[in-house]
């Protein structure tokens, strides 16, 4: 149902976090205007420096005061080189978002721009990666078991519901591609020809796809599917597969792409999703203004297009595809960021961006 206005969870984090998000939040109040959407922020820290200081990554008043209210989540980067988790661990925020907020879908977009060099230049990439985050062989790691110095074994467990939730999602955004020129299509990327587990999904795709006849369904062996991502990846519109082969595939993407500076991400639920760009919180440069925000800002845009979806509200579709469209228009005139090979700052592109969403209409 369409909202007068959307309430958005924002956690700019550590590193580059707080200045990308600066730059998103700059972009989406000038759409905000030009789309007639209204979104209303509530900043919440929740990053490896409060975890420095109070031994907690999030204080509970906030993760209540965003479970009551939040529409969405925009999320910066999280992690500092010198603070880590207990045994030493990265502080994991990515997993716990997913299971704090039940998401279960993660999406890889990727999207070969005009004026951006990667090994694919020329051929039209234009796809979205659907990996499912909450069950398969990771969710097996911590069962209670411990592996000999002679065998060791791992489990793979899928079920029917998971499955139903995960293709709801990847034929819905196969429709959302489809409003901004996609061919709407979705493909399986499965093994279910030396896998059981692989067996039920693809039995439940078929059910799924069938009730979604509307979109056009594919099937590919992960194996051969792999190869064609990176031979033929004309092929694809949107690509779903379980925990393991989606890691798998999310990488491969990442490969294909223009670089971490413009690789944006989103882990969603049915109801929830959490924005983020691909990239983690790269202390290296933080501080400098010279982050790349467009992974950043496409991460916003999603959310917008997320939120016209789930809200049936054209005006964030809109607001999304006009984000994108902008964004596409910087990467092929300028101002070019560092990480491209130009000599923009965050702030210029952040400025060229808000400069070409007054002329993409
Ligand atoms: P994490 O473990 O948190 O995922 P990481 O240390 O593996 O992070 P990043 O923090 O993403 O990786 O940084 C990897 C490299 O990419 C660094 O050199 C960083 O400066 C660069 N980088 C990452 N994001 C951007 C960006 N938005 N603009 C420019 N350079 C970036």
């Amino acid at each position: 149902m369409t909202k007068p206005a959307y309430e958005i969870a924002v956690f700019p984090g550590d590193g580059i976090g707080p200045e990308v998000i600066d730059s998103a939040l700059a972009v989406l109040n000038d759409a905000q205007s030009r789309y007639g959407v209204t979104l209303n922020y509530t900043t919440h820290d929740f990053s490896a420096d409060l975890y420095r200081r109070t031994g907690k990554k999030i204080t509970e008043a906030d993760m209540d005061a965003i479970d009551d209210k939040s529409d969405a989540v925009l999320f910066g980067a999280m992690g500092l080189p010198d603070v880590r988790g207990p045994e030493g661990l990265e502080l994991g925020a990515q997993v716990e978002m997913r299971a704090h907020y039940g998401l279960f879908a993660s999406l890889r977009p990727v999207r070969l721009f005009d004026g951006v060099e990667g090994p694919l230049k020329d051929r039209n990439v234009d796809m979205l990666v659907i990996r499912e985050t909450s069950e398969g062989m990771f969710a097996g790691l911590h069962d209670k078991h411990e592996p000999s110095d002679e065998t060791a074994s791992d489990r793979m467990t899928i079920t029917r519901a998971n499955c139903e939730r995960l293709f709801d999602v990847a034929f819905s955004q196969a429709r959302m591609r489809r409003k901004r020129g996609t061919p709407g299509r979705v493909t399986l990327l499965h093994k279910s020809n030396a896998l059981r587990s692989n067996v039920l999904m693809e039995r439940v795709f078929d059910e799924v796809a069938a009730k979604n006849s509307d979109v056009e369904s594919t099937k590919f062996y992960i194996d051969v599917g792999s190869m064609y991502m990176v031979t033929d990846p004309k092929r694809y519109d949107v690509v779903v597969s379980e925990n393991i082969f989606g890691d798998i595939t999310s990488e491969i993407v990442a490969g294909i792409g223009g670089g971490l500076g413009i690789a944006p991400s989103a882990d969603v639920s049915l109801t929830q999703g959490v924005f983020q760009p691909s990239h983690g919180s790269a202390p290296d440069i933080a501080g400098q203004g010279t982050a790349n925000p467009i992974a950043m800002i496409l991460s916003a845009a999603m959310m917008l297009e997320w939120l016209g979806d789930q809200h049936e509200d054209e005006r964030c579709t809109l607001a999304g595809q006009g984000i994108q469209a902008a964004v596409e228009k910087v990467l092929a005139e300028g101002p070019r960021a560092k990480d491209l090979g130009g000599d923009a700052g965050t702030q210029d592109v952040t400025d060229g961006v808000i400069a070409a969403l007054a002329t993409v209409g």
